[in-house]
């Protein structure tokens, strides 16, 4: 642009979406985020603002990285989950609007509960937004210490710290579950996809593949931790676990195997997202 002026926010977001199209299934979405976040408003207040104010000229860089298919939780560094913002870095996976199925169980089921579990807690969205929920204290667990810093710093900044304890632990050692203790309430949303499976390129290309891939049939992490699920709970105790929308069939049958009643949940698009393990 020579001698016009820039184009004003409106403007500016229409391009971008226009130009995001190919990119993404929330092409607007995304162009409005982004903006919101490089003119440090809220969307609500930005789209007031949009058809007088120019564009500023950071915009474009960051349309571009969404552009390369970077998800836009990476380029604004936070994904909102269940009402909170939580911080969010390559090392997590970005929680997903779906997994909030997981928290509405868990506080439809068990607020009362006193100690809760979250097996590979990531960013920590499942474990703080029960916390934050309830009066429980809150452990996490997972094998990457990147992951539980940043499950820290939004413990941290979710003002919660004094409630929760995270542990740097891997499933897949002998032995993972001897020290921890039972409690009321176990979250988990293991990886669950199947080695060969076509993932959208922003998950395949941004996402951490610990958090995502899981064998062959994508069940290796239900195999170990399902039968140590037991130990780990209390008489009363209930564990919900995150599965991929085909899986409910294979996992009830490990979860009944190991004893357990096993109940569905469904999740924003009305597929099976969740078991309830009692
Ligand atoms: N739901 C995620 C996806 O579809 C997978 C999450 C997981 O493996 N726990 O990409």
């Amino acid at each position: 642009m020579t001698d016009a002026a820039r184009p004003t926010v409106a403007d500016a977001i229409r391009a971008a979406s226009d130009r995001l199209f190919e990119t993404s299934e929330t092409a607007r979405l995304d162009a409005e985020l982004i903006m919101a976040h490089v003119l440090g408003i809220a969307r609500s207040d930005m789209l007031l603002r949009a058809m007088r104010d120019e564009a500023p000229a950071e915009f474009g860089a960051l349309v571009d990285r969404r552009a390369r298919c970077e998800p836009v939780a990476h380029i604004l560094g936070h994904q909102e989950f269940y009402g909170r913002e939580f911080l969010v870095t390559p090392d997590t996976l970005i929680p997903r609007g779906d997994s909030e199925v997981l928290v509405e169980a868990a506080l439809e089921l068990k607020r009362d509960a006193e100690r809760v579990l979250d097996l590979g807690t990531g960013s920590g969205a499942l474990l703080l937004s029960v916390v934050a929920e309830t009066q429980a204290e809150g452990v996490g667990t997972d094998r990457s210490p990147a992951a539980l810093a940043v499950a820290h710093d939004n413990a941290d900044r979710l003002g919660i710290e004094d409630r929760v304890r995270f542990h740097l632990l891997d499933w897949r050692e002998e032995g993972w579950a001897d020290d921890l203790g039972r409690f009321d309430l176990i979250l988990c949303n293991p990886p669950y996809v199947e080695e060969a499976a076509q993932l959208d390129r922003d998950v395949r290309a941004f996402e951490p593949h610990s958090a995502l891939f899981a064998g062959p049939e994508g069940l290796d992490d239900y195999r170990i931790i399902i039968p140590q699920l037991r130990n780990l709970m209390t008489d009363r105790g209930v564990a919900i676990l995150e599965i991929g929308h085909e899986q409910s069939g294979a996992v009830s049958e490990i979860a009944r195997a190991a004893g357990f009643e096993v109940a569905l949940r469904r999740d924003l698009a009305n597929r099976p997202r969740a078991l309830i393990l009692t």
